[in-house]
This record gives structure tokens, sequence and C-alpha cells, in this order.
């Protein structure tokens, strides 16, 4: 079959081996399922923004979709008011859009609630669904265990007429939230739990729905609603995670109540996605948020969709991340420096290299005597046509505090009062010959001297030093704010930690730098710009910036973190 080709997503993500997934699809199209029709679905509870483990989701649903001439739509999965709401309605689409994809048809599960209702009122006229007056404590109690079985409800057998006149109660808001629920009458006794008697619906009057408003007193739960809504829409290939592996029987147990022979979706599963020093719950994000624990959804060391592209990660980097890590059946955790690695490897060829001195100190040439003169440095050495640009050079530059030793060893090659020769990138050799310091005795202002035959481009620029360092001209340069990023939690398996995961929050996740000096040319320098800083890592320019305040956010050094 040929491959069809979506906007925006390119080769990069082509692969050679196909992954259990399109296996079946292409097993399935073989066989002529469903009129050789492949339609998929990505079903995201607005109750959050999305994280990078629905990109996951979002790969394979929309991957099999476009690689096997299919649809795929985007289903908002609003059966819980409560938690639900437009905000997150908006920011799934964004994201879904910005990582590359575009979906056939916006469909919500709230879309079906006629017809879902209408399926349990069937349900209870052929003695399938009985209204239980239990709380959910009683129901949990009498669920059994895998190896006992569980206990009948005492309203498990009322009269069909009773369970319709309840169950449209329930609905007219004539019964109290919690007091009463649907369920379907399937077997107490059955070896997979999912079958002893699943709620199918339960009363919420306390919260309207973001779509139906006040219209439904009664919400359908995710076993009743999911493979009814894949059903209602015609999807062929219900793809989600291993966790709903053992509801799969349960779904089908559903279908079979209704499907008709020449169409039925099929339920598949791939293992989630889980990342080292990170959480991969809505739940554990919201909390977060929701107590300033970080910035908001969109804090850049959050695993979210918004955080990570806030952070400076591209949606390449993120696709092929994926890519590597693939879909298999059992539940891993994925190092988080392979993300990394990612984004270095996107950037590499494309951010361009700049200076930026995170710690100041100021360096004074005392021969030089020039004025205005510029000198040229490589705009990234990993494209051919990326050219070089103009940096003005002056008397006075600003260099890193690290770069200079009053008292060095041999084993030190940058500056040092006498010591070695050392080169100013894209500039000329300068030595050392001195320094001054304030009053706690830190150094202020390093003095050198330079050789005029020197410069970078140059016929003496050939000449070799041990190292080259990086510099800022004083009154050309602009003040930055930096923001260093680390790990959010200190522990690699956050979602294992049997305490609270606020006490393994890692404190040092956020570093600010606020007087940081950039050179001129990142003026210009929009929202959403990545640059390589020389020598530290690549950056991102965060949200926050705006004329006259110029914020950066650390993507990833330049380097693997040490563990
Ligand atoms: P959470 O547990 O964080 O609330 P969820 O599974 O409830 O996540 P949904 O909005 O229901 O979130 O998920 C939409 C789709 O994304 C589902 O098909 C789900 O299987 C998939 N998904 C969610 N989390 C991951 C993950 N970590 N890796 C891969 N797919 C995921
Ligand atoms: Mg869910």
């Amino acid at each position: 079959m040929d491959k069809v080709e979506l906007n925006n997503v390119n080769a990069e993500d082509e692969k050679v081996s196909k992954n259990f997934i399109e296996q079946i699809v292409e097993k399935d199209l073989a066989d002529g399922l469903n009129g050789g029709r492949i339609q998929t679905r990505f079903p995201p509870e607005p109750n959050g923004y999305l994280h990078i483990g629905h990109a996951k989701a979002i790969c394979m649903d929309f991957g099999i979709a476009r690689n096997y001439g299919g649809t795929c739509n985007l289903r908002f999965d609003d059966t819980n008011p409560v938690k639900e709401d437009t905000e997150y309605v908006d920011s799934i689409q964004e994201d879904i859009k910005w990582l590359g994809f575009q979906w056939n048809n916006i469909y919500y599960a709230s879309d079906y609630f006629d017809k879902l209702y209408e399926l349990a009122i069937r349900f209870i006229k052929e003695g399938k669904a009985y209204v239980d007056e239990q709380s959910a404590e009683e129901i949990a109690a009498q669920k059994g265990t895998p190896t006992q079985p569980g206990t009948n409800s005492p309203f498990r057998d009322r009269p069909i007429e009773e369970n319709l006149e309840l169950f449209e109660k329930m609905n007219r808001g004539e019964i109290e939230d919690g007091r009463m629920v649907l369920r379907a009458k399937i077997d107490m006794a059955h070896s997979n739990m999912h079958f002893r008697d699943p709620i199918m619906y339960r009363i919420i009057t306390t919260h309207p729905h973001h779509r139906t408003g006040t219209k439904w007193k009664v919400y359908p739960m995710y076993d009743f609603a999911h493979g009814q809504s894949d059903y209602f829409e015609g999807v062929t290939h219900s793809l989600c995670t291993l966790e709903f592996e053992v509801h799969r029987p349960l779904y089908d147990y559903f279908l079979d109540q209704f499907a008709t022979p020449d169409y039925r979706p099929k339920q598949r599963e791939f293992n989630r996605l889980n990342i080292t020093y990170t959480v991969m719950s809505k739940r554990k994000m919201l909390a977060l948020v929701k107590e300033g624990l970080v910035r908001g959804w969109d804090d850049p060391r959050m695993p979210t969709i918004c955080g990570l592209r806030r952070r400076g990660y591209t949606p390449e980097s993120i696709r092929n991340f994926i890519n590597r890590i693939g879909y298999t059946k059992y539940e891993a955790l994925n190092d988080v420096s392979l993300l990394e690695a990612s984004i270095r490897e996107d950037l590499k060829p494309k951010a361009y290299r700049v200076c930026a001195v995170m710690d100041p100190i100021r360096l004074v040439i005392d021969n030089y005597t020039g004025d205005g003169e510029m000198v040229q440095i490589e705009n990234n050495p990993e494209d051919e046509n990326a050219g070089m640009r103009d940096v003005r050079f002056g008397r006075e530059l600003w260099i890193e505090r690290g770069d200079f030793r009053e008292e060095a060893d041999k084993n030190f090659f940058r500056l040092s009062p006498g010591g070695r020769e050392v080169r100013l990138k894209g500039g000329y050799i300068i030595q050392a010959v001195g320094c001054e310091k304030d009053a706690e005795g830190n150094v202020t202002t390093v003095h050198a001297t330079y050789d005029p035959e020197s410069k970078s481009g140059t016929e003496g620029g050939n000449r070799k030093v041990k190292s080259t360092i990086n510099w800022v001209e004083c009154q050309t340069a602009l003040d930055a704010e930096v923001r260093f990023y680390d790990r959010l939690f200190t522990e690699e398996n956050p979602a294992a930690y049997e305490g609270d995961f606020r006490e393994i929050l890692n404190p040092e996740s956020l570093k600010i730098v606020s007087d940081a000096k950039v050179e001129a040319f990142l003026g210009n320098a929009k929202k959403g710009d990545k640059f390589q800083f020389l020598k530290t890592g690549y950056f991102n320019t965060d949200d926050d910036t705006v004329p006259g305040k110029l914020v950066f956010n650390l993507t990833v050094s330049l380097k693997e973190q040490k563990k």
C-alpha cells in the first residue's frame, strides 16, 4: 500500500521495521477486515494538558492512519464534567497541531450521550442492567478478589420496570449524587473482575458539562462509553495503552450486544511512555500546577507538550524520540537522556552559535586602542550555508569568571597573570597581566595585552594556542535572564516512590541567572528562537521575553549530564 504523506511530517519519521500494531493492521488489511477501511482516533479526556506520553499515543494513532491511507479523528472523551474544561479542549488541539498532526474530524463522547442513554434503556429492558442503591464502599466490598468470586447486590434482581423508573429518576435529578448507579448485570463470579457487574452510569449534578450544560444528570463510565463511541464513529482500530488490556473483553462484550456482523472495532494495546525523573500522570501534574510547585502547565520542567515547547524542544525531536523507543507489549521506563539526545541532534545543525556570559567579569585589553572593530564568528560550523556574522570587538569585554584564575597550575589553560596565551573566540590572542578585586577579594576586572597580528581570519590567526574563550563586548552587550533547569524529581522512577511525590521534588530544578551578558545579535531574538550558547548548551527564547528584556531557557546542555 502506498504511503500517504501528512503535512509537516517529514521523512525523518520513516523507519524500516514495522511495530506489532502495524503488523496487525497490515494483516487486517490483507484479510479485508471492515471492508479494508482504516480509522483510528486519539481520545484524550479534556481534564489536563497533553504530556509527552500522549505524544506517543498521538504518533501511533495518527501514524497508522497516515501510513495506511486511513483517517484519524480527535475525540474528546468528555464523560466526567467534574474535571473537564474548555481550556483543556483548546490546548489539546493546539498541541496536536504543533506536533505536526491534523485530525479529520473532531468528535466528543458527549455527542453520543443520547445514543448511549438509549442503549442503557435497552439493556435495562433486556434485563442486562439494574439500578444499585448501595454505596461505593459496599459495592467495592462485594467485588471479591481475582481468586474469590464477588457477592451479588441485593438490588440485582429488582424488576425491569423498577429499574427503568429509577434510572429515569436518576437522570431527572431526583436522586442525590452517589446514591444510585446503573450496573451491567453480567457475572459477579467472573474470572475477569471487570465483568463483575461494572458500573455503566453514575449521577453527577454538581458540575455542568462543558458542552451539554445541565441537560444530563447521569454520565456514562469509561467502559460503557468508549467502545460504543468507537462503534458510532466507525473506528476500526481502537489503540490504547496496556492498562486497558484487561478491559478489552468487556469492550467486546458490550459490542456483542449490538454490533452488526459487517463492522466491528478492535481494541489493541501498547506500552505507556514513562520517562526517568518525571511523572506522567495528569493528576500529579495538576497538583504541581495548582499548588504552585511549578510555574504552570507550560513550566519548562514539566513533561507536558507545552512545557517541552517552552523548554525549546521541537516537534521533530519529540517525534524522533518516540520513533526510536518504539512500541512494545510490556511496560518500560525510558531514560530521559534519550529524549535529551534527540533535541541535541535536532538543534545541532539548526541553532546558531552565539556568545553569552553567565558569570561576567570585565576584561580590559590594556594595549588595544581600536574603536568599532568587527570580528567574524561562524554562525554554525555544522551548516556550510549558515555563513559568518560580524560581531563587535573592543577594549573592554565580558568574560566568564571561571576563565580566569589569579593563581593557576600548569593544567589550567585559560587566563592567569603571566600564564598561557588564550584566543578570544573569533578575535585575537591575549595574555593576562593582572587583575583588580573588590573589598571582599572577588575579581572584578582582568587586565590583559593582545597580539595585534593574531586576528582570526588573517594570516596571524592561524597561530594556535591551547584554548579559546568566549566574550561579549561591553558597550554593545545586552543583559539577559537565563533559566537553568534540572530534573524535576530526585528519584529515577517517581511513580514507584512510596511516599508523597512532593517529597522527592528536586529543590534545585530551577536556577535563575539574572545578570547574564549576551552579544548584541540576540537583541533580535523572538519567542521560540533557539541558539547554542557556546560551551554551555542549547537555549530557547522564553515567552517572558519582551522588548528590553531577554529571557532564555536552557533546553539541554551540550553534553550528557553525569548521573
Ligand atoms: P492520565 O493517567 O495522565 O490522566 P490518561 O490515560 O487518563 O492519562 P487520556 O486523556 O485518557 O489520559 O489519554 C488519551 C490517550 O493517551 C489514551 O489513549 C491513553 O492511552 C494515551 N496515553 C495517556 N498517557 C500515556 C502514556 N504515558 N503513554 C502513552 N500513551 C498514553
Ligand atoms: Mg484516561
